[in-house]
C-alpha cells in the first residue's frame, strides 16, 4: 500500500485509541496522538528501498538494507512489534497506544495486499487476507477506493463520537 493509504490507516486506528479513552475533539492529546498515528502508520515500510519513511530514517533503511532484510518481513512482523511496544513503554498511555495500534494497522491493511506480509517472521510465511483476485494491487485503483473509505470512517468516526463539540461548531 501507498504511504497516504497508511497514514490514513494509522490515523483512524489513533482515533480508535482517543474513542476508547474519551479524549475531547479539540485538544492537545487528540493533535498529539493523530500525528502519531499519521507517522507511524507508514513506519514499517522503512524496509522499502525509495520509500519515504525509508528516506526520513536513512541511517536505520541503509542498516535493513545491508543486513538484507527484504520488504514486508522484520518491520511488519508481530515480533517487532513486541519489541517497538517495549520501545514505547516510557510514553503516557494514550501516545503509547496510539503509536503501537498506528504502527500495527501498517501490517493489517498490507495483508489485503496480493503479496502478502511476513508476520510470523522469521519464519518464512506470508500472509494473506483476500484471494488474489480480489486482493488490492499497491498504487491501483482499488487502493484508491479503500482509502476514500478509510478516510470516510476518519471523518464518521470522531463525529459520530463528538457530536456535540461538532455540532456546536456549526
Ligand atoms: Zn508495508
Amino acid at each position: 500500500m501507498l504511504q497516504k493509504t497508511h497514514s490514513v490507516a494509522g490515523m483512524l486506528a489513533a482515533e480508535g485509541v482517543l474513542v476508547h479513552f474519551q479524549v475531547p475533539l479539540l485538544s492537545w492529546e487528540t493533535a498529539a496522538a493523530l500525528l502519531i498515528g499519521c507517522l507511524a502508520g507508514p513506519l514499517a515500510d522503512i524496509d522499502k528501498p525509495g520509500s519515504t519513511m525509508a528516506k526520513v530514517f536513512f541511517p536505520l533503511s541503509f542498516v535493513l538494507r545491508l543486513t538484507n532484510v527484504r520488504h514486508r518481513t522484520m518491520t511488519h512482523s508481530v515480533l517487532f512489534l513486541f519489541a517497538i511496544a517495549t520501545l514505547l513503554t516510557p510514553l503516557p498511555e494514550l501516545l503509547f497506544w496510539s503509536f503501537l495500534l498506528a504502527y500495527a494497522s501498517h501490517a493489517f491493511i498490507d495483508l489485503f495486499n496480493y503479496q502478502g506480509v511476513e508476520l510470523l517472521w522469521p519464519i518464512k510465511f506470508k500472509f494473506r487476507l483476500l484471494p488474489k483476485f480480489m486482493a488490492i494491487e499497491t498504487g491501483s485503483y482499488k487502493e484508491s477506493g479503500f482509502r476514500y473509505f478509510l478516510m470516510l470512517l476518519c471523518i464518521a468516526l470522531p463525529v459520530f463520537y463528538n457530536w456535540d463539540t461538532v455540532s456546536d461548531l456549526f
